[in-house]
């Protein structure tokens, strides 16, 4: 993941702490808590406020029942007794009772009898006739005395309330006096039952329940509701007339607007408690989005570190080649400001002009995805103009959904090892001529020996020559031998004198085809005046006709010279009988290679100090400099070749160089 610049100055942030959330979120809960409260507060002192109001209502719809009710039996009373006044004057008693009584139970549909009882308590005359008076015949005690009530009072007199099978009854006595002398009295039996459903109207029966109690509570009639619904309130006060401690009572339903209000209440506390839960669920998403943001905070930093501390440069590309993120350590390998490279075009300002056109080409495969696996070395130029070799390493970049979306580049800065590598080189180079110079001056004597014998030839022939051109007795056929003869030794003179000349000329080592003959050749030439010396014999055994080779005559020279020399060296170290004195150059091949030996008689090389031959400055010699082999072996190296030892079966050392055969 790439970070953005905001991300990468390090200004990165969280948007929301946990502190701050915690906080926020537990005001925001106390809020809400508070406004719960409050609202239920305001909807319990609403309902409050609406009972009382309820119950003054009631209490005013009770005792507006209650009057209507008592102005009702008044003027049922008030008939009665007009009735039992008109009664004594009227001739056809019978007939105005009818008529009369006939049409107060018509009005008054509470009134279920009205019956005449004479002063003795018998029934004289009832409207109707049939369902006759519960208190039929003399000599009742009760009858006796509510009559007897109504005659001293001269008004009408109200009975107790009583059970009948229809109801509970209660009766008017109005008496009935004839100028004056008691003559019994009428008697109007009520139903109360028929009295609350003649008095209570529709409208009240909707609001209210409406029950008539005896003293004991027991209900003794009723009006309400068909489905009777649920009362909250209630009000009763005595209901006098009928009175001895009847009343009436009235229950209020629970009314729409009761059931609304709760209905209103729980919805405003299923809605906080809703609003609650998903304060909490938010809570636990925004811990869960701080953690993440922790996480991700953390892993920035970590990652930040790692590329600070970073020695490898790294930068980022597009599918479209625009540098789209680098790293501190690629900012100071090239010198140039991350704000310069980002979004950089081709050609790259690091980009050296001289290796543009190979660059270009890396640029290309690396888009094309054909990247090597391995590293790939490109010089650039820094901003100040300094060459830098580095080695980079191309990866694809694939985002969180799996799409390649560039390519990702590490750069390793190799310009001090490649300089290193270079004066190490220019000094091997240097150590190589120095060793050849040290080889020459060893062989300087026994050259300057050998050089001697032409010269001395030449010298010669030349004063045999001057002698017979002076005495003027030559033919000139000797003369012409004597010349090819001097030609000769001039020419081997010349070869000694070149041997040495390409031996020490200092150049460049470069791979050119060489023969491999002329290189053994003239090593053996070089070697030959001290091997002479030494009374040692060189055998040439040449196996194979040896090919030409990829090589630099001069290096492979010096390395058969060197090993020519250790193995002479060592066959004079000790007394050797002189027909072991041999020193064979053997030629040969195993399967590519071309193997050379050098064969001794000498002293070997003891098992334990073989390995350490090829250490610099590894030498048994008093006055050996004991670079001679490493030496060898990094020549042979650079040639793609192998040197190593073998025991002489016969005595001594074999000590072999193997080339590979690479046609020019
Ligand atoms: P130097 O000849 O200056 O000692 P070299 O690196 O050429 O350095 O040889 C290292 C040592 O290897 C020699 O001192 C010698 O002991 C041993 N050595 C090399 N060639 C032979 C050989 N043909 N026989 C025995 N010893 C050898």
């Amino acid at each position: 993941m790439l970070f953005d610049g905001k991300l990468m100055s390090g200004a990165f942030r969280p948007l929301v702490t946990l502190k701050w959330s915690n906080g926020y979120l537990i005001v925001l809960r106390l809020m809400i808590g508070l406004l719960l409260v409050l609202l239920i507060v305001l909807f319990w002192l609403l309902r409050q406020n609406e009972r009382d109001e309820q119950r003054l209502k009631l209490i005013a719809d009770v005792l507006w029942l209650e009057q209507s009710i008592n102005f009702h039996l008044e003027g049922t009373a008030e008939n009665l007794r007009q009735l039992s006044n008109e009664l004594p004057e009227e001739e056809n008693k019978q007939a105005l009772l009818y008529l009369r009584g006939g049409h107060l139970l018509k009005n008054n549909p509470d009134i279920l009898q009205i019956v005449w009882v004479n002063e003795a308590g018998s029934i004289r005359e009832s409207v109707p006739t049939d369902g006759l008076f519960r208190l039929e015949g003399e000599g009742n005690a009760e009858e006796d005395r509510n009559m007897d009530m109504a005659r001293k009072l001269g008004k009408s007199v109200f009975t107790d309330t009583y059970s009948t099978p229809d109801g509970a009854q209660f009766e008017i006595y109005s008496p009935i006096f004839d100028n004056g002398r008691y003559r019994g009295a009428l008697i109007g039996v009520v139903s109360l039952n028929a009295l609350l459903r003649n008095s209570v109207p529709w409208w009240f029966v909707e609001k209210y329940q409406v029950r008539i109690l005896d003293d004991e509570g027991k209900v003794l009639a009723s009006r309400s509701r068909l489905n009777g619904a649920d009362t909250t309130i209630d009000y009763a006060i005595p209901l006098d007339p009928p009175g001895f401690g009847i009343q009436i009572r009235v229950d209020a339903y629970r009314s729409h607007s009761n059931s609304t209000q709760n209905t209103l209440t729980a919805a405003v506390i299923v809605l906080a408690a809703a609003v609650l839960f998903s304060l909490q669920v938010m809570r636990r998403h925004i811990q869960r989005r701080i953690d993440a943001e922790q996480a991700h905070r953390s892993e920035h930093l970590f990652r930040k570190a790692m590329e600070d501390s970073l020695m490898v440069g790294m930068r980022a590309r597009d599918l479209n080649g625009k540098v789209t993120y680098v790293n501190s350590a690629f900012c100071q390998m090239l010198g140039f400001g991350e704000e310069e490279l980002l979004g950089a075009h081709l050609p790259l300002p690091y980009w050296a002009p001289e290796e543009m056109e190979r660059t270009r080409q890396i640029y290309d495969i690396v888009i094309a995805g054909e990247a090597p696996r391995k590293s790939i070395e490109v010089r650039l130029m820094r901003k100040d103009g300094k060459r830098i070799d580095v080695l980079v390493y191309e990866a694809p970049l694939i985002d969180a959904d799996g799409q390649h979306t560039g390519w990702m580049a590490s750069f390793v800065d190799v310009t001090a090892r490649r300089q290193a590598e270079e004066l190490a080189r220019q000094q091997q180079e240097k150590l190589q001529a120095t060793s050849r110079l040290v080889t020459m001056g060893e062989l300087a004597s026994t050259l300057a020996h050998e050089l001697n014998q032409p010269l001395a030839a030449i010298a010669s022939y030349t004063t045999g020559c001057l002698n017979r051109l002076e005495s003027g007795r030559f033919a000139m056929e000797e003369m012409k031998g004597v010349l090819v003869k001097l030609g000769v030794q001039t020419q081997r003179a010349g070869r000694i004198i070149r041997r040495i000349h390409d031996f020490v000329r200092k150049s460049e080592p470069r791979l050119s085809p060489c023969n491999l003959i002329d290189v053994v050749e003239d090593s053996i030439g070089l070697i030959e005046p001290a091997t002479k010396l030494a009374h040692v014999r060189i055998e040439r055994e040449y196996l194979i006709d040896p090919p030409t080779l990829m090589g630099d005559a001069v290096m492979i020279e010096q390395v058969l010279l060197n090993l020519m020399r250790n193995a002479l060296e060592a066959m004079s170290m000790e007394p050797i009988p002189l027909e072991k004195k041999r020193l064979t150059v053997r030629i040969d091949q195993a399967r590519d290679q071309v193997r050379i030996s050098i064969v001794d008689r000498g002293t070997g090389i003891p098992r334990e100090i073989q390995d350490k031959l090829f250490t610099p400055f590894f030498s048994t010699k008093p006055d050996g400099m004991g670079m001679g082999l490493n030496i060898c072996r990094s020549i042979i190296e650079f040639h793609g070749g192998r040197l190593w030892i073998e025991d002489n079966p016969e005595g001594g050392a074999i000590l072999t160089i193997s080339l590979p055969i690479t046609q020019p």
